[in-house]
């Protein structure tokens, strides 16, 4: 039998806040799950990381100094599991199976990471949401999107965004910004183009795992890209 794809959809939690900037919309939510059910109708094994800045990061709760960053980016592990419950429900709702594995334990309302069982899961079928981030401070979920793609095996990452790929420079101030359909690690990570925090690009590159930024708010991209349309992303690879 042919082996399934396997893939990794990050997403920020920002995508999840809609016209708010802050929260969670369930208008979103639901959009979220279609686009995500697409891809399990056409045999694709589906593991999520969703970023927790909707709700609260780090950094931000640290900035005067009054809660510890350590405390800050544990809060900002919380939201993240607060975003995965809401997608979990989202995506059942739309007929999937799901399951939430946090790197922190919380044995009442979803199950503790664990690789093994994170893989057979997939194999079943079911979507896995893995929650607050890698379970330490000072990193992001980007890198934890980077470190569960390379535990599972996904064949590639996607950074599903707002935006459809990465250019040279910002489109928004520069009328000659360039999109960039590839982009090689080094360049991601010497040239400052913010694809994501150094930390995953580096994990992303030692592990020759490629990074597929696109939009997600385009409906059916995530499902063409997976099937091979590359003209509508960019990709960070060797
Ligand atoms: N975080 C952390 N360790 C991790 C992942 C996340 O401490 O392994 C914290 C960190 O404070 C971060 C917050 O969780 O700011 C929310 O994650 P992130 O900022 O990556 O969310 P996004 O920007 O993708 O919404």
């Amino acid at each position: 039998m042919q082996k399934k794809k396997r893939v990794l959809v990050k997403f920020s939690g920002e995508a999840l806040a809609g016209e708010n900037g802050f929260g969670i919309e369930n208008s979103v939510l639901k959009y979220i799950a279609s686009q995500i059910k697409e891809l399990l109708i056409n045999d694709v094994e589906v593991g999520i990381v969703i970023g927790g800045g909707n709700i609260i990061r780090g950094v931000t709760a640290a900035k005067d100094g009054l809660i510890k960053r350590t405390s800050g980016d544990y809060m900002g592990m919380l939201a993240t599991v607060i975003n995965a419950i809401a997608m979990q429900e989202a995506l059942e709702s739309a007929g999937l199976d799901v399951r939430v594995q946090s790197a922190i334990q919380m044995e009442a309302f979803c199950e503790t990471y664990i690789m093994r069982r994170a893989q057979r899961h997939l194999e079943k079928g079911r979507v896995v949401i893995f929650a607050a981030g890698t379970g330490n401070p000072y990193f992001t979920t980007d890198t934890t999107a980077v470190l569960r793609a390379v535990e599972i095996e996904a064949e590639v990452i996607i950074k599903a965004t707002k935006v459809d790929g990465v250019y040279d420079k910002d489109p928004h101030k520069f009328e000659d910004a360039q999109f960039l359909h590839t982009i090689s690690y080094e360049r991601a990570l010497h040239d400052n183009i913010k694809v994501m925090d150094d930390t995953a690009i580096a994990l992303a590159k030692d592990n020759a795992l490629p990074i597929i930024v696109c939009n997600m708010f385009c409906e059916g991209n995530l499902l063409k890209i997976i099937q091979g349309d590359m003209s509508i992303c960019s990709v960070v690879k060797n």
